[in-house]
């Protein structure tokens, strides 16, 4: 056994992998003559090569077809969504008429709220985590205020009951419990976004539903990092976004499921032209006539050159699949934990579950010391070449992405960590 750290050794865990890495496939930014060693896939993912080309074949279908674009050829604008629905769907284990990309996360979080939030005086409540991402907060405690109902009593925040901001399930089971007769829905993260920690979403559903509650999913850092089965699940509807792990570009045209039981059952919504059925859209008649499935919570025709990349994208996973990738993933942040645990544990406290079924990629590390020492930890990475991204008042996010990041990556973080450690901070 070589010293697991070693340089050496890092570069024999890459060699020997049974999943190569993709890294080749993405832009990796340069620092000084080497790559970065790029681990804010939870933020921004890296652009795949891929990309350009897709974009570049929506411009020239643009500049040479015009309007007939609409109608012609395999990625006819008029369906082009639909390339992304088999894709889509194996990816976060969804039925194809249970997917669809449109909009942006929040919107479609407002637009799934719309059918999925429906409150009434004896039940206006929603659930959702404390510390939630603040986009997410916005909607529900504006959806409720739309309703005539008081956020103050009717925004229900579960606090979490473990340190570092981790939720038990029996807090969350007591939670939904406790406040069932008054809830009409249940939001929760399929990865949390501060802690990295991951749910058993199932569970979570299976839990709003026997109290009579909606269960609503954002999947913002789950999506392209842990397996989702987001059909069996039986949640009612989920929303994320394509711009974190599924490398699809700053502001990304993001996805939303409904579960098929809402497929055909007229769901009141907010509608639009292009959730209309197809076969008689074109007709411009004044009723609308919901496609099936997610398709039919569309508004407007889709932006085609924010979907292109989209398709660059699922190329690579599909390329490779969820379940190879994952089983990267917990490897690659295994290795993460190990070099943490052996060598860093007197600099580097992990807040993320331990248990590689509660967390996906994401390790979100607190700095022994305090904030001014952790804002310099973390300018000495960003110095170094090693981008994380920084959460107040002490939490360094580490994401391995398996896609792109290589157990070298791994290796530069904790080799830079502890340069600075014995260069006495
Ligand atoms: C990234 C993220 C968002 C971002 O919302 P946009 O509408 O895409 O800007 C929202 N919620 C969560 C939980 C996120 O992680």
């Amino acid at each position: 056994m070589t010293n697991p750290y070693s340089l050496d050794h890092a570069r024999s865990l890459d060699a020997t992998d049974p999943l190569p890495t993709r890294r080749a496939e993405f832009h990796v930014p340069r620092h000084d003559d080497a790559d970065q060693a790029y681990f804010v896939g939870n933020s921004l993912g890296l652009q795949p090569r891929g990309t350009r080309a897709q974009v570049e074949d929506v411009l020239d279908k643009w500049s040479m077809e015009a309007v007939e674009g609409h109608f012609r050829g395999h990625s006819q604008w008029l369906s082009y969504h639909g390339l992304m629905r088999e894709p889509l769907a194996r990816l976060v284990g969804a039925k194809p008429l249970e997917v669809v990309a449109m909009n942006s996360l929040t919107a479609n979080l407002h637009l799934m709220m719309v059918s999925f939030y429906r409150p009434t005086a004896e039940r206006p409540a929603i659930l959702i985590e404390a510390g939630a991402f603040p986009s997410d907060r916005y909607a529900v405690a504006s959806q409720i205020a739309f309703h005539g109902f008081d956020p103050a009593t009717d925004l229900i925040e579960l606090e979490p009951d473990l340190p570092g901001g981790l939720f038990s399930m029996e807090a969350i089971t007591a939670a939904i419990e406790t406040h069932g007769h008054r809830l009409a829905l249940v939001l929760w993260p399929g990865v949390q976004y501060r802690t990295g920690q991951s749910f058993d979403l199932r569970e979570v559903t299976r839990l709003a539903h026997a109290q009579g509650a909606r269960c609503g999913l954002d999947l913002a850092h789950a999506v392209g990092n842990i397996e989702l089965s987001l059909h069996d699940d039986g949640a009612d509807f989920a929303v994320w976004c394509h711009y974190k792990y599924l490398n699809s570009g700053p502001g990304a045209v993001a996805g939303c499921f409904v579960h098929e039981r809402h497929a055909h059952s007229g769901v009141q919504r907010f509608a639009g032209w292009w959730g209309h059925e197809p076969a008689s859209r074109f007709r411009m008649g004044p009723d609308f006539v919901p496609s099936e499935g997610a398709d039919g919570w569309q508004l407007s025709n889709p932006p085609i050159l924010g979907l292109a990349p989209l398709r660059a994208s699922l190329d690579q996973f599909d390329a490779v699949g969820m379940p190879a990738l994952r089983q990267k993933s917990l490897r690659l942040t295994g290795y993460l934990q190990q070099l943490i645990d052996e060598r860093l544990a007197d600099t580097l406290e992990v807040v993320t579950p331990r248990d590689p079924a509660q967390r996906g990629c994401q390790l979100s590390i607190r700095v022994r010391g305090g904030r001014e020492q952790g804002r310099a930890l973390f300018d000495h990475l960003a110095a170094h070449g090693v981008l994380g991204d920084w959460r107040e008042p002490d939490v360094i996010r580490i994401s391995p992405a398996p896609l792109y990041n290589t157990f070298e990556d791994v290796f530069r973080f904790a080799h830079a960590v502890e340069a600075w450690r014995d260069a006495g901070r």
